[in-house]
């Protein structure tokens, strides 16, 4: 039996949730079982609506974090915001069993297809496309060409706790560092880039706004052309 080609992302289709996971006190990743094969590369995104008995949707972009692997499974890490309204819904309400409206892959600029050398910058719920880029570079033997660089506020924000660690992955607290001996505490600067930066990188750099802006800054001053810096805004812009 042939399996069937993924839809085009235009389409909204229903996902079942699978499993739910819990990262850390404010993330959560939803395992989600779509009804076709999932061709997403690592990097895109899926767009999950959600919709009330009168009518009401909301929509928004979740990165995926499993890699690529020709599968109809897709894992979506989500960080619950206090007042978000799809965040907090997906925390509080969605179990295994539910069924969830997704349209996707989407995203052809913010991709990694692995064979090429990455400089991977994430901060908080940032690591998510970031990480489906480092299975992927795992899974194919390729870590040669990637190194990942997390920025977090404290050891229990990091999500992937587990399966995070490895000499291609460097974790940068900023407020509290997990023992002695280890980096002090403090924001993600030219140093921490310097060390991981690959000849010929190409930087996926991806967080909130304001972290984008500080690691595209750190990485012009080490003379990083524009050309092979990309980033992905997870926050409000302004
Ligand atoms: C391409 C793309 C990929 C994304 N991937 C992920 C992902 O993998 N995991 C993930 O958790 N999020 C991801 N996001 C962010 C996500 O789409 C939502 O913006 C986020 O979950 C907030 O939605 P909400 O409905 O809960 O909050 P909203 O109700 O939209 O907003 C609540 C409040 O929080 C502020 N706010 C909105 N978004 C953020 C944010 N990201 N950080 C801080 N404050 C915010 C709003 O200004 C508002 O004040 C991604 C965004 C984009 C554009």
């Amino acid at each position: 039996m042939t399996e069937p080609d993924a839809p085009p992302p235009g389409r909204w289709q229903s996902a079942t949730v699978v499993r739910v996971t819990k990262e850390t006190e404010r993330a959560k990743t939803f395992r989600l079982m779509l009804p076709e094969v999932s061709r997403h590369l690592a990097g895109q995104h899926y767009v999950v609506r959600l919709t009330a008995a009168d009518g009401y949707s909301a929509s928004r972009s979740y990165s995926v974090a499993s890699p690529p692997d020709e599968s109809a499974y897709i894992e979506l890490t989500v960080e619950r915001l206090e007042d978000g309204e799809v965040s907090s819904y997906m925390h509080d309400v969605v179990v295994p069993g539910d069924q969830l409206e997704v349209r996707g892959p989407v995203g052809g600029w913010f991709v990694w297809r692995g064979d090429t050398p990455a400089l991977l910058v994430g901060g908080g719920s940032g690591i998510v496309p970031l990480m489906a880029m480092l299975r992927l570079a795992r899974r194919s033997g390729r870590c040669d060409l990637v190194r990942l660089v997390v920025s977090v506020r404290c050891p229990d924000e990091l999500c992937y706790a587990e399966e995070l660690p490895g000499p291609e992955t460097t974790v940068v607290y900023t407020r509290e560092a997990p023992s002695l001996g280890a980096r002090p505490p403090g924001h993600l600067g030219e140093e921490d880039l310097r060390n991981a930066l690959l000849s010929g990188a190409t930087a996926y750099v991806c967080g909130s706004s304001g972290f984008a802006d500080h690691v595209t800054g750190l990485l012009a001053r080490l003379a990083v052309p524009a050309k092979r810096i990309r980033v992905e805004r997870f926050g409000p812009t302004n």
